[in-house]
């Protein structure tokens, strides 16, 4: 294994504490980016080697197999966020609530939303992350990305598809390494209000004191996948340590010590109930992690 000040590298690494599942994972390695450089140092390594790598942001949209033979590589050292009149530049790696909750202490709106979601810049640009009708492409203007011939690149809103909860970047193997926002100026109380009140929604309505990873399916057309699995009659169905939620149907929760497998078959149930019943097939909102 490659050796630098740029990265930390963790063998056999566990991986519980990394994704909101608090699923008992572990990688072959784990390794922790402390800058730029040392992306491209470990992406210049696992090029010559071959070998099978994920970018983690914060785990909070996957679902991780219990032994991943390959690297990890979770960019920490990633975290500038600057905010410039009505401009902010953010790193990839800074949370989704610091984002909010910064833009707000600085008078700016349309970002509010991002306070209840828990996951990292960069996974949240690529799956198109949102809530309560907004999304991060909003006031998005622009990304850096390198690509997969370590090449770094500005991409505009404009040069980049995308659609409810999708990015054509996953596809295309970029690395998000940085986002520019431009917001409209508010006030930061009634921010702060919005803020209050949606959060006690979302304390009233989802499981958010259970290990989860969100909404588990997308909602099929003028319907929604919490309620059709309600209606179906599966809420508290359980399978080992994994249960379909009993605030929120389009929920799974991790009661204890659900494994990966525990989930999947929920997953698997769920569907072919679903089918069976409304011949609707419900897709998978998150992203199932398994190296074969
Ligand atoms: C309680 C709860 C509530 C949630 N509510 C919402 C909600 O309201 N709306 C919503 O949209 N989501 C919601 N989510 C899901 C999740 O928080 C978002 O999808 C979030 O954007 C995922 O970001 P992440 O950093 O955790 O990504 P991860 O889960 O770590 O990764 C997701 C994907 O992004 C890729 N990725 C991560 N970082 C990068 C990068 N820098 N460059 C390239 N690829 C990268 C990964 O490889 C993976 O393919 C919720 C989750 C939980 C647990």
């Amino acid at each position: 294994m490659i050796k630098s000040s740029n990265l930390e590298i963790i063998k056999n690494a566990s991986l519980k504490n990394l994704n909101t599942y608090k699923v008992d994972s572990h990688a072959k390695y784990l390794i922790k980016v402390l800058n730029i450089e040392g992306l491209k140092e470990i992406l210049t390594y696992i090029k010559q080697e071959n070998l099978d790598y994920f970018i983690l942001g914060n785990g909070s949209n996957i679902i991780l197999d219990e032994y991943l033979d390959g690297i990890i590589i979770k960019l920490d050292g990633l975290n500038k966020l600057t905010i410039k009149d009505q401009t902010v530049i953010c790193e990839a790696g800074v949370k989704m609530p610091t984002l909010a909750s910064e833009t707000v202490n600085n008078n700016l709106t349309g970002l509010e939303w991002a306070i209840n979601i828990p996951g990292s810049v960069g996974g949240s640009i690529i799956g198109n992350a949102g809530a309560y009708n907004s999304e991060i492409f909003d006031n998005l203007i622009s990304i850096k990305v390198i690509d997969k011939n370590l090449n770094i690149q500005e991409l505009k809103k404009e040069d980049i598809s995308y659609s409810y909860r999708h990015t054509s970047l996953k596809n295309k193997n970029y690395i998000v390494l940085e986002a520019k926002f431009k917001l409209n100026k508010g006030n930061k109380e009634e921010s702060l209000n919005l803020i209050k009140d949606r959060t006690a929604r979302r304390k009233a309505t989802q499981p958010i004191d259970m290990p989860s990873a969100g909404s588990v399916f997308r909602n099929p057309e003028n319907d929604h996948a919490g309620r059709l699995i309600e209606e179906a009659g599966l809420k508290g169905k359980k399978i080992g340590g994994a249960e379909i939620s009993k605030k929120h149907a389009n929920f799974i929760v991790n009661t204890g010590n659900a494994t990966s497998k525990d989930i999947k078959s929920l997953i698997k149930l769920i569907q072919a109930v679903i089918k069976e019943k409304y011949n609707i097939d419900l897709i998978l909102e998150q992203e199932i992690i398994e190296w074969k």
